[in-house]
């Protein structure tokens, strides 16, 4: 027997009286519906072969089957759906093993459930990662898994996506056996000694564990992600104990099916698809990256010695460099005390630790950090003390050395200018702290080469981070609509409202932190900084709120002197109001004759979303972002806007056209002369093209 499906993407051939039937859908040998179409016909002509005893099913090239294909989830899924192709395996009186390389992961890892046996290589990684996608396991997971583990470790997987190595899943029991090598021939050999058995999952009993345990998973998984398709799918693995597995198992293909067409599943796919289009640059295919094996980076500061934790956890060697030897020693402090921090805390063992802790070497000059592939630049945010240090830099590095900014919101093209190597100079503006925060801008000069771009991307790939490339301007796309945002606030903090009422309002929209709440947490005096560099060229007839400054001027930066917005007595998780703040404030007011009114929660936010699309409308008019939706990721993945709101224009594209335009209009006119504003209108159909929403 040798069928191919109609469209190639599954085959089966006989090797041993075992039936093998490979999925090749590459890249990722996605659940489409021609997989799912393909796979049934295989099954059922293995099945009908009668000199064939078991089957394996495997994928070609770089892996088993890593999810379903999700750019079906938009519309009604078409016959045969997952639950189908399941159901003819356990169903069949083959014995199947599935043979998984790469990763298992959805769909795949319900499939693989399916099946009567699992083998794996030892890179493998299985894991169950719908709930990040705003709906749960719809294809058996949740029943079939809590039958081969207790139901508190089957909560733990389904419940927060983590992926397991081929080796914990082995331990758990949840693949049978791990192959160093010749996957699918020792697949065939382990299915001709399983011949004449099934060991199908839902006809056994779900494992039991303890109400504490069941308990403690729970919690876990909800404090990770607080979200009701997450108390669904915990809901759903309980049932594993308490329900008919028949009818477990219609209700979770209910469930999946319900979240799946709800608008937070619509909103986190947006963001999936999002990010993989973020790096994609036109013109970029086939153009030629620079080596890249060690790094540079001069100013030892915050930035500096996060940006080397997240370089040296990627598995490069970085070379750090400080004007100042105690910064240079206090940032080596940090760094021990931050690897030895994860080691007490058993996020990381000691070998790895060590290891990533030794890829960071101090230098004594900058002439040593020059030598390096990349050097990046952390220093203070001047501009003549960046464009004197990459002139430096321009004369003594290599030729073919990368010099990059880590500036957040200064003129790169000017930088570009000053370093004599224009082309060269790119902006990687990294957030605080860089080992954690995932967005990274790269700044992209008008001089800017193909090659240092492309290398710059698979830089940022090689870091794990969600990369958006930008044009050169103030603040570039997050800081800037941050900006905005942050100065909406001001208003309203002016027209009446308080601090904590606007970061509730905020907060209960969805934003992680409320800003004056963030305003505290990162320092009250960096965007005073940034407002004394700026003040020669601000429009003065522009809006200008005095309140923040007075809270500088009276040593109220934030959390580090114990005050800023709000009041933080020691040990206080979070900060408290403090009526001192409120009488500045109302004093700010009167000064400018403002009479204070009351705010509802629905006008703070409206107000604050309004101005952040219309800066992200104005972004895209200048061309400083790409597209869209590199604006949806930079302020989900950089600023806590929630991602079950798909980002602020995914969020905009839904919002009733007339309802926002009117929003933009009153923000316009509260906001007084001297914003510079987008244009709503322009905005959406502009999103209209962009994103097929309805
Ligand atoms: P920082 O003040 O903590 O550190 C700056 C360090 O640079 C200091 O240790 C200083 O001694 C050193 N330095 C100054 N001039 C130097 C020179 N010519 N050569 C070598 N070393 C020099 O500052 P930071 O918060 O780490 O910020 C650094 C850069 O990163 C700035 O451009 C800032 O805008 C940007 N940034 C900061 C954040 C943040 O949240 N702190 C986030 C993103 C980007």
């Amino acid at each position: 027997m040798n069928i191919v499906s109609r469209d190639r993407c599954v085959s089966v051939r006989i090797d041993r009286q075992v039936a093998v039937i490979t999925i090749d859908n590459p890249p990722i040998n996605a659940g489409s519906h021609s997989v799912r179409a393909g796979l049934l016909d295989a099954v059922r002509e293995a099945q009908a072969a009668p000199d064939v005893v078991a089957a394996v099913l495997i994928g070609a090239g770089k892996t088993f089957m890593a999810g379903s294909d999700i750019s079906e989830f938009d519309k009604p899924i078409a016959s045969p759906e997952l639950p189908e192709v399941i159901a003819a395996i356990t169903a069949s009186r083959l014995s199947f093993v599935a043979a998984i390389h790469g990763s298992a992961l959805g769909g795949g890892f319900e499939l693989a459930l399916g099946c009567d046996a699992r083998v794996a290589t030892m890179d493998a990684k299985l894991g169950l990662p719908e709930v990040t996608l705003g709906i749960i396991p719809g294809a058996g997971g949740t029943q079939h898994l809590p039958r081969l583990i207790p139901v508190a470790q089957a909560i733990e997987i389904a419940a927060t996506g983590r992926r397991l190595s081929a080796a914990e899943a082995l331990d758990l029991g949840i693949v049978d056996a791990v192959f160093a090598d010749n996957l699918q021939d020792n697949a065939v050999t382990f299915a001709v000694n399983l011949a004449g058995r099934k060991r199908v999952l839902r006809d056994g009993d779900a494992i039991a564990s303890s109400d504490d345990e069941i308990a403690a998973a729970s919690a876990a998984a909800l404090r990770r992600r607080n979200r009701p398709n997450v108390e669904q799918a915990i809901a759903m693995v309980k049932h594993a104990l308490d329900m008919d597995v028949g009818s477990a198992l219609k209700m979770e293909r209910e469930i999946f099916q319900s979240l799946r067409t709800s608008s937070e599943a619509a909103a986190l796919r947006h963001l999936f698809f999002a990010e993989r289009q973020a790096p994609r640059v036109e013109g970029l295919k086939g153009v030629s990256r620079l080596p890249l094996h060690t790094v540079g980076v001069v100013g030892a500061g915050t930035m500096g010695s996060s940006i080397a934790i997240a370089i040296a956890d990627a598995g490069l060697s970085v070379v750090t460099f400080d004007q100042s030897p105690a910064a240079l020693q206090k940032a080596n402090d940090r760094i021990a005390a931050h690897y030895s921090a994860l080691v007490d805390k058993g996020h990381l063992d000691e070998a790895s630790a060590g290891s990533r802790r030794a890829r960071i070497r101090p230098a004594s000059t900058l002439a040593e950090v020059a030598q390096t592939d990349l050097v990046l630049e952390a220093i203070i945010e001047d501009i003549d003390a960046k464009a004197e240090l990459l002139a430096q830099l321009g004369e003594l590095a290599d030729e073919g050395t990368i010099l990059a900014t880590n500036t957040s919101y200064l003129d790169v093209d000017v930088l570009d200018g000053a370093s004599g190597r224009s082309g060269q100079v790119v902006g990687l503006h990294f957030f605080n702290p860089a080992y954690r925060m995932k967005l990274l801008e790269i700044v992209r000069p008008a001089a800017l080469s193909d090659p240092v771009l492309a290398t710059a991307l698979e830089f940022a790939k090689k870091l794990g981070k969600i990369p958006i490339v930008t044009r050169v301007g103030e603040g570039f796309v997050g800081n800037r609509i941050y900006a905005a945002y942050r100065r909406q606030c001001e208003f309203m903090l002016e027209e009446g409202a308080l601090p904590q009422q606007i970061d509730e309002a905020l907060e209960a929209f969805g934003m992680a932190m409320g800003p004056f709440a963030v305003g505290d947490m990162s320092g009250l005096d960096i965007a005073m900084h940034m407002r004394r560099r700026t003040a020669a060229t601000r429009d003065t007839s522009a809006r200008y709120v005095e309140i923040p400054d007075r809270l500088c001027e009276a040593g109220r930066l934030g959390r580090k002197t114990g005050a800023g917005y709000y009041r933080y007595p020691a040990g206080a998780r979070k900060g408290l109001p403090d009526p001192i703040v409120d009488s500045l404030i109302a004093k700010a007011s009167a000064e400018k004759g403002i009479e204070r009114r009351a705010f509802s929660a629905e006008e703070i936010v409206r107000r604050a979303m309004a101005a952040i699309v219309g800066e992200a409308d104005a972004i895209l008019e200048e061309g400083i972002a790409q597209r869209p939706s590199d604006i949806d990721i930079a302020l989900v993945n950089g600023f806590g806007f929630p991602a079950h709101l798909g980002g602020p224009l995914f969020w905009a594209a839904r919002q009733d056209a007339v309802a926002l335009a009117a929003a933009s209009q009153e923000m316009i006119a509260m906001s007084g002369p001297g914003l510079k504003h987008g244009d709503v209108g322009r905005l959406l159909s502009r999103l209209q093209q962009h994103y097929p929403l309805g």
